[in-house]
C-alpha cells in the first residue's frame, strides 16, 4: 500500500510538473503506426440512431439522441477531416455534437478530441483514471511514468470525469460505462439500448483488453494494479451477451469481413455473438500466456 501511495504521489508530481511547464512542453509529431488508421472509410448506419464515422481501422461512433449528438472516439490527430466528412454526409452537423468521449486515452482514439471540442463546444467525458493522460496530451502515460517531455497530441480539457457504473444521458440515449481497465488504467466499454423497426437492441461498444507490445504485466510501475485489472475486465467482458457489438478498432470486430461500403442496412451483421466470445477467449488466453511467461522468467 505504501508503495502505491508513493507511486500516486510521484505520478501527481510528474503531472503537476508537466502541467506547470505546459507552455514549455513541445508538441512532437509521432508517425501513425498503421496506414489503415488514416485511410478514409464512408460513414454508415449500424443500427437505428447509431452510426460508424471512423476511418478504415479506427472505430469512431456517432449517436443521434434526438437532442444532440454523442461522438465516441475521434481517431488519431489528423482524422478530423475524415470524421467530419462522414458525419456531414450522414446528414448531421458538427455544431450538434454535445458530448465527446472515448474508449481509452491512447492517441489513436483521442488524438482529435481537442479539434472536435473546439468546433462544437461539446463537453468531454472521460474515465477518471485516463484524464491525466488526456490533459497532458499523452505526455503522461503509465508506460512512461516520468513523462515523455512533449505532447503527443493536442491536450484536452476534460469536463466530466466518469467511472464504471456511471451513465452518460442525452435525449433518448443512456450509455452505461463499463470497465475495460488493463489496456489503459481508465479504458472503458459502453452499453446502451437502441430501438429500431419495433425491435430493441442491446448494443456494446467494446474496448478490447489487448496488451500493447512491450508492456510488462509484472513490471509496470506506472500501473501497479494492471494484473488484477486485466483479470477482472476479461471476466466481466466474457459475461456480456450483446445483440450488436463493435470495437475501438475495425479489425477487432471484423468490420471489413462483414460489411462493404454500399451494402444494404442490416444490423444483424454486427450481431455475431460467437465471434465476440472468441475474441474474449483469445484475449484471455494471450493475457494468461504472457502472465505465465513473465512469472516463469521472474522465478529464474
Ligand atoms: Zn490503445
Amino acid at each position: 500500500m505504501k508503495s502505491k501511495l508513493l507511486l500516486a504521489t510521484a505520478l501527481t508530481f510528474v503531472a503537476a510538473t508537466a502541467m506547470g511547464q505546459g507552455t514549455e512542453l513541445q508538441y512532437k509529431k509521432t508517425p501513425a503506426l498503421n496506414e489503415d488508421w488514416q485511410k478514409p472509410f464512408p460513414g454508415f448506419k449500424i443500427v437505428g440512431n447509431f452510426y460508424y464515422v471512423g476511418t478504415y481501422d479506427l472505430g469512431c461512433y456517432l449517436i443521434d439522441t434526438g437532442q444532440g449528438l454523442i461522438l465516441i472516439n475521434t481517431g488519431i490527430e489528423g482524422s478530423f477531416p475524415l470524421i467530419k466528412e462522414s458525419i456531414e454526409k450522414l446528414g448531421f452537423k458538427l455544431s450538434d455534437i454535445k458530448i465527446v468521449t472515448s474508449t481509452h486515452g491512447h492517441r489513436d482514439h483521442v488524438g482529435d478530441i481537442a479539434a472536435f471540442q473546439k468546433v462544437s463546444g461539446a463537453k468531454v467525458y472521460m474515465e477518471e483514471r485516463d484524464v491525466q493522460t488526456l490533459e497532458t496530451g499523452g505526455n503522461i502515460d503509465y508506460r512512461q511514468t516520468k513523462g515523455r517531455g512533449f505532447y503527443v497530441y493536442p491536450p484536452i480539457k476534460v469536463d466530466v470525469k466518469t467511472k464504471p457504473g456511471d451513465h452518460i444521458k442525452l435525449g433518448n440515449t443512456d450509455l452505461t460505462i463499463r470497465q475495460a481497465f488493463g489496456h489503459t488504467p481508465g479504458a472503458v466499454s459502453f452499453t446502451f439500448n437502441v430501438q429500431d423497426g419495433g425491435k430493441n437492441y442491446n448494443v456494446l461498444i467494446y474496448n478490447s483488453d489487448g496488451i500493447n507490445q512491450g508492456v510488462k504485466l509484472l513490471d509496470s510501475p506506472g500501473y501497479p494494479t494492471n494484473v488484477e485489472d486485466f483479470a477482472s475486465t476479461l471476466k466481466e467482458q466474457a459475461a456480456y451477451k450483446p445483440d450488436i457489438w463493435v470495437s475501438s478498432h475495425a479489425g477487432q470486430f471484423n468490420l471489413h469481413q462483414v460489411y462493404k461500403p454500399g451494402d444494404p442496412y442490416n444490423p444483424a451483421r454486427f450481431g455475431d455473438l460467437a465471434a465476440y466470445q472468441k475474441k474474449i477467449a483469445d484475449t484471455t488466453r494471450n493475457y494468461e500466456k504472457q502472465l505465465a511467461e513473465e512469472r516463469a522468467t521472474a522465478k529464474k
